[in-house]
């Protein structure tokens, strides 16, 4: 690794990826340094899903959005929070981070006009074609490659250098000094760190994490410790409904279509419109698992998506023709079952209000054949991390600027809310990471050249 950097990247995921792309490109030396023996970190395990407000990829289709509309969409969830001026960021960069990513780079993704997901009013979000992450971190280690950017896999940073002002000017890497003019924390957020989920988020604490085991929140004790701010540090992204014991993600297309989730007692315990985050606390709540119960008009509609494809085919769903036979197959009561699927069903058709207070049904009433699958909720990443500006630089209490330091992605504070897993609206992990990452990368080498 050379010692003459410009840019440190830590981090080989979306973040890390993006900033060293877009700061090669605007004519730095950069390197990347991963700890794992893999790149990619959780941006893998992702489904890749990005909003791009306003991309052309929605004016081709039609599809009326903005700025100001994705920033009121993220605020009627999120509310007000420690990262307001990243909310807006976000919300006026990502249609141009889409067809960065598609049109200048080459990346395979699209606009999914299937679904929306939580926290969009319009079709915003653009995905790999496969709606897995990994793709996206593939097409991002390609154009890595395609530009010789040094990426040491199994080298983890142990602490940032300073100089005697304070200034960042490098860190310290499987041992030895790496100096650079500028370092990027692209480490993500710290939901493999028990000890500070138990501090942050205590509320989801005892729920699994199935996310990389690299996030164990290494950027936030090196800010702490040069002064910086931190924000929203009890926000995380949880999800309702990961299919048990196969692991995979049941997608939440099956819920949103019109499928319910039930306890042990065969009954709903909420809302399900609260979306696949907001709902996997009152999942955790009511007992170990809970099982989503839909139909195969709904089972026809998730199987477009891969990874929902695959779980099917690792057997996580059972079928029958009556809820009786349903309920026998789970192993749940069948009175209590049967019940809550006609009081569902009256509530989908109109007739009565729901009982939780659901308000969208799409498919529903569920009718023969049913289909059933245990779930757990799940931990999925941290929301709070650095106090960062629009060009990712981390910031101190006072608002002044840690020089040379930037963060992005899962490190920094996020625009899912001050706490808890309400606010948060699908694509907000992976969109933070690669604006600000490219941002980051940018500004950094704009500082460079204005040397
Ligand atoms: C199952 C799942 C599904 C998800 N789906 C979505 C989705 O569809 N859309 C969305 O927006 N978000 C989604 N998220 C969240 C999203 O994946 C993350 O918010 C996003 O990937 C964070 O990107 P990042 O680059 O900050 O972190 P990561 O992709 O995790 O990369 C961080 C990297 O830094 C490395 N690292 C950490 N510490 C060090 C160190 N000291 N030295 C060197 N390297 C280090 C890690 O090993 C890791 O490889 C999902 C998360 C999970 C778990």
């Amino acid at each position: 690794m050379s010692d003459h950097l410009d840019l440190l990247v830590i981090g080989a995921g979306a973040c890390g990826l993006a900033a060293a792309i877009s700061a090669h490109d605007a004519g730095g030396n950069v390197a990347i340094i991963e700890k794992r023996a893999t790149p990619g970190g959780n941006s893998s395990l992702s489904t890749g899903s990005i909003p791009g407000a306003g991309s052309r990829f929605q004016v081709a289709a039609g599809i009326k959005d903005s700025p100001e509309q994705m920033i009121s969409d993220l605020t009627a969830i999120a509310g007000d929070h420690d990262a307001n001026n990243i909310t807006s960021l976000i919300a006026h960069e990502c249609g141009r981070l889409c067809e960065w990513l598609i049109d200048d780079l080459g990346a395979r993704m699209e606009l999914i006009i299937d679904y929306r997901h939580i926290g969009h009013s319009v079709e915003r979000l653009h995905a790999p074609k496969s709606r897995r992450g990994q793709d996206l971190v593939d097409d991002l280690l390609k154009f890595v490659e395609e530009r010789d950017i040094p990426l040491a896999v199994g080298n983890s940073a142990e602490r940032l250098l300073t100089n005697k002002d304070g200034d960042v000017i490098g860190a310290v890497v499987a041992g030895v000094d790496v100096f650079s003019k500028k370092v990027l924390l692209a480490t993500n957020g710290f939901a493999a760190n028990r000890e500070l989920v138990q501090r942050f988020c205590p509320e989801i604490a005892n729920v699994e994490y199935f996310g990389a085991p690299g996030s164990t929140g290494d950027a936030i004790e090196w800010g702490q410790s040069l002064g910086a701010d931190l924000g929203n540090m009890a926000a995380y992204q949880g999800y309702a409904a990961v299919a048990y014991p196969q692991g995979q993600l049941l997608s939440w297309t099956t819920i949103e279509k019109g499928g319910v989730l039930v306890g042990s007692d065969g009954e709903r315990f909420g809302n399900e419109d609260d979306g696949y985050s907001g709902f996997a606390a009152q999942v955790r709540k009511q007992g170990e698992f809970a099982w989503a119960v839909y139909d195969e008009q709904i089972h026809a509609i998730a199987l477009a998506e891969e990874e929902y494809a695959e779980m099917s085919n690792m057997g996580a769903i059972k079928w029958s023709n009556s809820l009786q036979g349903l309920a026998e197959k789970a192993n749940l009561p069948t009175k209590p079952l049967e019940e809550t699927i006609r009081a569902y069903n009256k509530a989908a058709t109109g007739s009565t209000n729901d009982l939780y207070g659901r308000k969208k049904f799409e498919m529903a009433p569920l009718q023969a054949p049913y289909a059933i699958v245990q779930v757990k909720p799940g931990l999925f990443h941290t929301q709070g991390g650095l106090k960062v500006d629009n060009h990712a630089r981390v910031m101190r209490k006072d608002g002044s600027i840690i020089k040379n330091l930037f963060a992005g992605g899962g490190a920094a504070a996020g625009i899912s809310g001050a706490k808890g897993a309400m606010g948060y609206a699908s694509g907000n992990g992976l969109i933070t990471a690669l604006v600000l990452g490219r941002n980051g990368g940018l500004r950094a080498m704009h500082e460079i050249n204005m040397q």
